[in-house]
């Protein structure tokens, strides 16, 4: 049996006798990095003979038929992440996919998750949300990807770097507009902070302090389609931006999203902006 095991994200208290008596039953704990996983182990004092084996993106490949042939000779895998639930912006799926296909028997112990613990915190609707997992590292993409979700009414939940926050909240404020967004940082341990606001104030916020430390997960408010369309100065400036960025298409066919224009009307005022600038 493959056993999904969730492990603290940062205070150990959330670490579960069940989470502790599945490594401790397992003959074989896969893990995202083996020194991570025995410095828990060894400050929780979790007694366990399993063998420790590293689990990760670069060598998956390789050791999930070395897994799947332990798995059918009956052994009992605990997979572990370094911090939170595995598969979650963590490897894990595919071990999981090749389980199923294979009739092996999965099971989880659940527990932390940066995303659920953020979004239980930080008072936006909770009844429908998107998790994008880490916002593209480069600007393009990033753009490309916060633009594609403009038209989303779930909320948003995104991972991001303290180093790139002021930057992609940003952009953020930029395509979104002043929608209610939160940052939910240094989850469970000693200096965990929860901050809601508008996004654009936000965006200022966070530009005129220095960067901010440690962990956190940034959630955004989900569109409103009920939202009557955008005026024409705030469409103007949404195509002023797209056009600073890319091509005139690009551009309209971002702000349509957005602005709940009709595209024609859009294309005629991005050539009237594109001429002008
Ligand atoms: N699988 C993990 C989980 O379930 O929480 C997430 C792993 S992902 C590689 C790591 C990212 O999760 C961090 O860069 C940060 O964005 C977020 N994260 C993890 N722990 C956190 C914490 N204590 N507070 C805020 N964000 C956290």
């Amino acid at each position: 049996m493959l056993v999904i095991v969730s492990t603290p994200i940062g205070n150990l208290g959330d670490f579960s006798s069940r989470a502790q008596q599945a490594l401790s039953d397992a003959d074989i704990i896969a893990c995202e990095d083996t020194r991570m996983t025995k410095k828990l182990i060894s400050l929780c004092a979790v007694q366990t003979k399993a063998k420790l084996l590293p689990y990760h993106d670069h060598n998956g490949a390789e050791m999930r038929p070395r897994l799947i042939k332990a798995l059918q000779e009956g052994k009992i895998v605990a997979l572990v992440s370094d911090a939170g639930t595995p598969l979650i912006s963590d490897p894990g799926y595919k071990l999981v996919a090749d389980c199923h296909a294979a009739a092996i028997k999965v099971s989880a112990v659940p527990g932390p998750s940066a995303p659920v613990m953020a979004l239980t915190l930080s008072g936006l609707p909770s009844d429908r949300f998107m998790f994008h997992g880490f916002v593209p590292a480069k600007t393009a993409a990033a753009r490309q990807q916060i633009t594609e979700s403009a038209g989303l009414t779930a909320t948003q939940i995104w991972f991001e770097t303290p180093q790139r926050l002021t930057k992609t909240l940003a952009v953020m404020a930029e395509i979104y507009g002043p929608r209610r967004a939160v940052i939910a940082r240094e989850l469970t341990k000693l200096h965990e902070s929860v901050t809601r606001g508008r996004l654009t104030d936000l965006a200022q916020l966070y530009a005129e302090q220095p960067p901010v430390k440690g962990e956190l997960v940034m959630l955004i408010e989900g569109a409103d389609k009920t939202r009557a369309a955008a005026s024409e100065e705030e469409a103007a400036a949404i195509l002023t931006a797209g056009l600073q960025h890319g091509s005139l298409k690009d551009a309209v066919r971002d702000a349509e999203k957005v602005t709940g224009w009709p595209h024609r009307r859009l294309y005629q005022l991005a050539l009237s902006l594109d001429k002008k600038g």
